[in-house]
C-alpha cells in the first residue's frame, strides 16, 4: 500500500461534500451528482472524472467561459498535464483556482516488463493502492493497448489469471483512459488501438467504460478513432444491446469458448446464466441494427472445445451471422489443469472453420513471456517503493 500526503483516503461524509459545495455559490446541485463518486480519494475534485461536455458543465458553474473547458481538457488528455502550473494557456488567478478547488488525479507506473516479442506489461498503482495491468502491444501496422477496466474481475472463467484472482472494484473511466495515455507517453508513441480486453468484464462496468471510450476519442484528447476501439466481452446481453445505442462506432468482440453449453459452462461460470443462444440472439440483434461486424473469439483448448463435432456446431451457430472468428492458443496459467492446444489439432480446427467461408484468424497472443499474454492479467499485490 502506498500512503499519499496528499490523497486522503477517507471518503469525506456527503454532508462535508454538500456543505463543501454548497458554500461555493458558483457550484450548482447538478455538478454535485457527477462529482460525488471521484471523492472518494479526496476532498478536491479530480478534473480528469469528467468527459469534455462533463468539463464544460463544471467550467460554466463557475462563471467561467466554456472554452476554459476545452483549454483544461486538452491539457489533461492532450499534452498529459500533471500539475496546473503548466497549463500556459490560463492566466495566473485561474490556475491558482484550479489548484485551490481541484485536482489532477494519477496512477503510479509500479513497472514496465518487456516481452521478447516487443510487447510491454505495464503495472499500475491505483490511488488507493490496488493494482491493474495494462499490456502495450506494438506491431509494424499498429501500436495497441490492452487496457483493464476492474480490478480483478466477478467472472471467475477457469482458464483466466484475473478470475483466479477475485473481484476488487470497478475502475473509473479515467483510470481506464489514464493506461492509454501514460503508456502513449512513456513509449514515446502515438497510441492508434485500444481494447479493452484486460482484466474485468467492460459489460459489468459499461458506464466507464463507454466514458472512458468518449475521452479516449475525443479530438482535445488522445483522439484514437472509435473504429480503432474494441470491446471485448464474456457474453452479457444486456450489454451488448445497451451497445447498439451507444453513439460511436466501436467495435464488439465475444468471447465464445465452445459451441456448446455443456462446455462453455465447464469454461465459463456465466454461461449458466446467459447461455449461448441468448448470447447469439443478442449479437444478432446487435448487427442488425448497427451492420456492424462483430468478433468471435475463441480461445482453444487441447481436446476440448477443439473437436470436429465442436467446429461443425460453431459453423452452424454463427452461420447467419456478420463475423469473423478468431481462434486464440490458450496461455497456461498456474493452477489450471487445461492445456494449450497441439499444432495440427490447432491447425484442422482453423481449417474446418474455413470451409465456413468466415474469416477465420489465429491469434498469437503478445507478452506470453511475461504473463501479458491473454487471461494471464491479474491483480496482485503492489509492493511500491
Ligand atoms: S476471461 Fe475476462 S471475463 Fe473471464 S474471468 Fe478473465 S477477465 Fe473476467
Amino acid at each position: 500500500m502506498v500512503s499519499s500526503s496528499h490523497h486522503s483516503l477517507d471518503p469525506p461524509s456527503s454532508t462535508i461534500l454538500e456543505a463543501y459545495f454548497f458554500s461555493s455559490p458558483r457550484i450548482g446541485k447538478g455538478s454535485l451528482s457527477i462529482l460525488r463518486k471521484d471523492l472518494m480519494i479526496s476532498s478536491r475534485i479530480n478534473l480528469k472524472s469528467f468527459t469534455r461536455e462533463g468539463l464544460k458543465d463544471l467550467i460554466t458553474s463557475l462563471g467561467w467561459k466554456t472554452y476554459r473547458a476545452d483549454q483544461i481538457f486538452q491539457w489533461l488528455w492532450q499534452k498529459g498535464s500533471i500539475e496546473f502550473d503548466g497549463m500556459t494557456n490560463l492566466a495566473q488567478r485561474y490556475r491558482a483556482e484550479l489548484k485551490r478547488r481541484f485536482r489532477i488525479g494519477q496512477m503510479k507506473v509500479c513497472k514496465q516488463i518487456p516481452a521478447q516479442d516487443g510487447s510491454v506489461k505495464y503495472l499500475f498503482q491505483l490511488e488507493d493502492g490496488v493494482g491493474i495491468e495494462s499490456v502495450y502491444m506494438p506491431e509494424p501496422s499498429r501500436r495497441s493497448v490492452c487496457v483493464s477496466v476492474q480490478v480483478g474481475c466477478p467472472l471467475h472463467c477457469h482458464f483466466c489469471a484475473t478470475g483466479r484472482s477475485g473481484f476488487i472494484r470497478n475502475l473509473r473511466a479515467w483510470e481506464i483512459a489514464d493506461q492509454v495515455v501514460t503508456i502513449q507517453r512513456l513509449e514515446g508513441v502515438r497510441i492508434s488501438h485500444v481494447v479493452f480486453m484486460g482484466m474485468g468484464e467492460p459489460m459489468l462496468n459499461l458506464d466507464e467504460v463507454l466514458k472512458s471510450v468518449e475521452i479516449l476519442n475525443d479530438d482535445l484528447g488522445p483522439n484514437i478513432g472509435a473504429r480503432r476501439m474494441t470491446i471485448s466481452t464474456a457474453g452479457i446481453p444486456e450489454g451488448i444491446i445497451r451497445l447498439i445505442h451507444f453513439p460511436l462506432p466501436i467495435k464488439l468482440a465475444v468471447s465464445l469458448n465452445a459451441a456448446t453449453d455443456r462446455i462453455r459452462s465447464l469454461l465459463m461460470p456465466i454461461n449458466r446464466r446467459y447461455p449461448i443462444r441468448k448470447v447469439i440472439a443478442a449479437l444478432h440483434r446487435y448487427v442488425a441494427m448497427t451492420n456492424r461486424m462483430v468478433t468471435i473469439e475463441y480461445v482453444m483448448f487441447q481436446g476440448l472445445n477443439t473437436t470436429k463435432e465442436e467446429g461443425l456446431r460453431l459453423i452452424r451457430l454463427v452461420k447467419k451471422l456478420k463475423c469473423k472468428i478468431n481462434l486464440i492458443p490458450y496461455n497456461p496459467i498456474d493452477g489450471c489443469d487445461l492445456l494449450p492446444p497441439e499444432e495440427d489439432e490447432m491447425m484442422s480446427f482453423y481449417e474446418l472453420l474455413r470451409t465456413a467461408h468466415k474469416t477465420v484468424t489465429i491469434r498469437k497472443s503478445r507478452g506470453k513471456d511475461v504473463e501479458a499474454g491473454c487471461g494471464q492479467l491479474r491483480s496482485r499485490p503492489l509492493s511500491v517503493s
